[in-house]
């Protein structure tokens, strides 16, 4: 268990050979250390910082990966209607998700720091592998895929040691591969949201993600009402209604990204988001403590089948 992106890793190597383990499991450390020192916006050396300073200047040369993950960025945005934007990060001035947020932001400021936001205004040139981000004053930032695209990439790099199964886990956003040591299946437990601390459904997950967006961790409460640390970009507001989605699908990028997608478009039009989306399921828990689930979602009940409690990872609904 390390502190990575700020977050606690934890990653695990099935086999039987100990040794080819932890090794496996060092090199899944030093690659998420990798990306983080290359997409980081909180980094002064990173690329991310250089595209930043360089807003409405010039375009910044980067590599191959970071150029990807943003031209990917981009098609999640188009996907969900902007709802996923790494421009967000222009309005990040504006809120604090730290506790110290009593009173509500001057509206003006609010709408000043969504005038710096467009995901259309990132421009990509193919020919030098640039970024260009338009406008003085843009900044984008990785903080709702980063972790995602991290989990994918440790698990690749433990992977193609020979690892056949494994978790790489960053605080309840997960990606399992392969089976558990005794042949069984990777259990997921799911928190009962009336009851934080009591798991009380689970999903096995073979080659799966399990991504967790919310306002249980970061947020601000002002007047009663709770801020989930995610920006609506068509708005400049923190989103409310929903106090976390879950999102199940292979690819821990695209869960990540569509999780806090789904936090922001809401109930309606994030269920009809994800049903539309082959592959991908979701979990939403309301600010009411309702759960509701996309059409194919199949959760597995302990009333019913209690034995593989004891081996449910629990997912990060378990924290809300
Ligand atoms: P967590 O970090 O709790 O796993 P998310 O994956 O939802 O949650 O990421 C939230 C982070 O994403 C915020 O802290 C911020 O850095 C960034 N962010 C906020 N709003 C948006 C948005 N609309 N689109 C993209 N990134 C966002
Ligand atoms: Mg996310």
């Amino acid at each position: 268990m390390l502190l990575l992106m700020g977050t606690r890793f934890e990653l695990v190597a099935v086999s039987e050979d100990e040794q080819l383990a932890d090794k496996a499991i060092e090199a899944g450390i030093l690659e998420i250390q990798r990306i983080e020192a290359l997409i980081s916006e909180w980094q002064p050396t990173s690329q991310t910082s250089a595209i930043n300073r360089s807003a409405g200047g010039m375009p910044v040369s980067v590599d191959e990966e970071l150029y990807e993950l943003i031209r990917r960025s981009l098609r999640i945005s188009e996907l969900t209607g902007g709802a996923f934007d790494i421009s967000w990060a222009a309005a990040d001035k504006v809120w604090k998700f730290d506790g110290s947020m009593k009173t509500m932001p001057d509206s003006q400021a609010v709408a000043n720091s969504i005038r710096h936001i467009g995901y259309q205004k990132i421009q990509l040139i193919p020919e030098t592998h640039s970024v260009y981000l338009q406008e003085q004053g843009m900044k984008i930032g990785f903080g709702a895929i980063g972790k995602g695209y991290a989990a994918n990439k440790a698990r690749d790099v433990m992977r193609n040691m020979g690892i056949k199964s494994g978790v790489v886990n960053a605080a309840g956003d997960l990606i399992t591969w392969g089976k558990q040591a005794d042949g069984q299946p990777w259990y997921i437990g799911i928190a009962d949201p009336a009851e934080k601390d009591k798991v009380f459904s689970w999903l096995t997950a073979d080659h799966t993600a399990i991504v967790t967006s919310g306002s249980y961790e970061k947020f601000a409460e002002i007047d009663g009402k709770r801020y989930a640390h995610i920006i609506d970009p068509r708005t400049g507001y923190p989103v409310t209604g929903l106090k976390s989605v879950t999102i199940i699908c292979p690819d821990a990028e695209l869960a990540d990204a569509l999780a806090t997608a789904t936090m922001v478009l809401g109930r309606e039009e994030g269920l009809y988001l994800i049903n539309q989306l082959k592959g991908v399921e979701c979990l939403m828990i309301t600010d009411q403590d309702e759960m509701v689930t996309s059409d194919n979602l199949h959760l597995h009940y302990y009333k019913n089948k209690p034995q593989p409690a004891k081996a449910a990872i629990p997912a990060k609904t378990s924290k809300m």
